[in-house]
C-alpha cells in the first residue's frame, strides 16, 4: 500500500480534529477530490464513541473507535444514529 493508504487517512483525521476547517480545505487521500465529510457517533453525555471520515466522491474512508467527539464537528448520539441511514463507505486498509 502506498502513502495514499490508511496512514494518510489517519493523519488527515488528526488534522480535522485539531482544525475542523481543514475538512473543506483538504483533498481526499484516495482520489484527490475535495468532498470530505466526518461524523461522530457516541454517548450523549460523554461524547465518546466512534467516528467515520470519508470522501463523498469515491466513498472511501476510515472508521475510528473510542474517540471523543469535538464540539465543532458533526455528532449524533447512539440513539439518533440507530434510526438514521449512515454513510456506506469503502474502508481504506
Ligand atoms: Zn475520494
Amino acid at each position: 500500500m502506498s502513502a495514499t493508504g490508511r496512514s494518510a487517512w489517519v493523519a488527515l483525521m488528526a488534522v480535522v480534529i485539531g482544525d475542523p476547517a481543514a475538512l473543506d480545505a483538504s483533498a481526499c487521500p484516495s482520489c484527490g477530490y475535495r468532498r470530505l465529510d466526518v461524523l461522530f457517533v457516541g454517548d450523549g453525555a460523554t461524547r465518546i464513541g466512534w467516528a467515520t471520515l470519508w470522501c463523498g466522491d469515491c466513498l472511501r474512508g476510515i472508521r475510528f473507535s473510542r474517540v471523543c467527539a469535538p464540539r465543532d464537528l458533526p455528532f449524533l448520539t447512539f440513539e439518533v444514529a440507530a434510526v438514521r441511514s449512515l454513510p456506506e463507505i469503502i474502508e481504506v486498509r
